[in-house]
């Protein structure tokens, strides 16, 4: 099963929130959004919880 996710990133790089989609995953039972900067290409995180 696999998630993707559309919505606000906050890229650590560029240091403002961008829009972006990303595959959702799951790590020790989190669910995490992994996206890419369309700006400067940074691997970007993002926390989901509990849906
Ligand atoms: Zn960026």
């Amino acid at each position: 099963m696999s998630d993707t996710y559309s919505g606000e990133f906050y890229c650590v790089k560029c240091k403002e929130k961008r829009q972006a989609e990303g595959k959702v995953v799951e790590t020790n039972g989190r669910r995490m959004a992994k996206g890419v900067c369309p700006v400067c290409g940074t691997n970007l995180n993002r926390i989901l919880g509990k849906a």
